[in-house]
């Protein structure tokens, strides 16, 4: 296990005796790793961003080793689509279809993810090792992530949601702040603690204006709800890792068509396969692609 050096972390809370569960995230130097592989304009590092923190906090609650889960969005606007995983370690992991979009600023120079992003749809896979993984699906709300989110943890999950995210880029295009919050409600919660957090979500500042003020997830939490008895209960550390490895690329390669193989081995040329995750290139010789020929019909 390598050793985490950034500050990249979770932390997880509850409040008002457990009627309120919440997570916080600093996901700044994972961003900014995204932002470096795969060399995004500053709106895409957003949008990235964005849903990469979105995924580590939700990913934060799964139980198992192997558990998996994967956030896509897929819509009209010039973004096309990002795709983000994380698993119950705070690995997380994610690409843009379109890397460099580059649109104009809305008002105060916020960079516009919804007008990137646009109409579309945001689907949830979560492969907790059952037989079938589970999956649900919104149309967009706004393309802005955030309220998507919280829309679709509404919606799909019956679980009453608050959710802010935040990416702010630096004037050299580097991630300077990259994080957020979601705040949920239980079921079981009273008149009182619903009126309480909407009071609190509803004087809540953008994350990264806090961010901005050197304030980590803790004081994150503590300001959105240290009047509600918060009680953080555990922190992950983050990072950006992909698992992607020679072997894993070239069973990807075994998937295309007999005939596909054979011209590329024909073309008697090394061949360069990039790790959509992580844009790490492998590179095979046409003896490699024989071989994954060669076993797929028995020889
Ligand atoms: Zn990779």
């Amino acid at each position: 296990m390598e050793i985490n050096e950034t500050k990249d972390r979770i932390v997880r809370a509850t409040a008002a005796n457990g009627m309120i569960r919440a997570f916080a995230a600093d996901i700044t130097a994972s961003a900014e790793e995204a932002h470096e592989r795969h060399g995004t304009s500053p709106v895409i590092s957003a949008a990235l961003g964005r849903l990469m923190a979105a995924a580590a906090m939700m990913g934060s609650g799964m139980k198992g080793e192997k558990d998996l889960l994967t956030l896509m969005i897929r819509s009209d606007g010039p973004a096309k689509g990002l795709t983000v995983t994380a698993d119950s370690h705070g690995n997380i992991k994610g690409f843009p279809l379109v890397p460099d979009v580059d649109i104009p600023r809305k008002a105060k120079g916020k960079l516009d993810v919804g007008g990137a992003v646009g109409p579309g749809t945001l689907t949830v896979i979560m492969d907790l090792g059952l037989k079938e993984p589970y999956s649900g699906q919104i149309e967009l709300k706004s393309g802005e992530i955030a309220e998507d989110m919280a829309y679709y943890f509404t919606v799909s999950e019956q679980t009453p949601s608050a959710v802010g995210l935040g990416v702010m880029v630096d004037t050299d295009c580097t991630v300077k702040h990259a994080g957020g919050f979601i705040l949920q409600l239980m079921p079981d919660a009273g008149e009182d603690v619903i009126s309480a957090l909407e009071q609190s979500v509803s004087a809540a500042k953008p994350v990264t204006t806090y961010m901005e003020c050197g304030m980590g997830p803790e004081e994150i939490l503590k300001e959105l709800l240290g009047d509600l008895s918060l009680e953080i209960t555990e922190t992950l550390p983050v990072r950006f890792y992909c698992n992607c490895s020679h072997e894993r690329i070239a069973g990807a390669l075994a998937t295309l068509k007999d005939s596909d193989l054979q011209e590329m081995i024909d073309d008697g040329k090394e061949i360069e396969v990039k790790c959509h995750f992580c844009n790490t290139a492998y590179k095979f010789i046409p003896e490699e692609l024989q071989v994954i020929l060669d076993e797929r019909h028995g020889k």
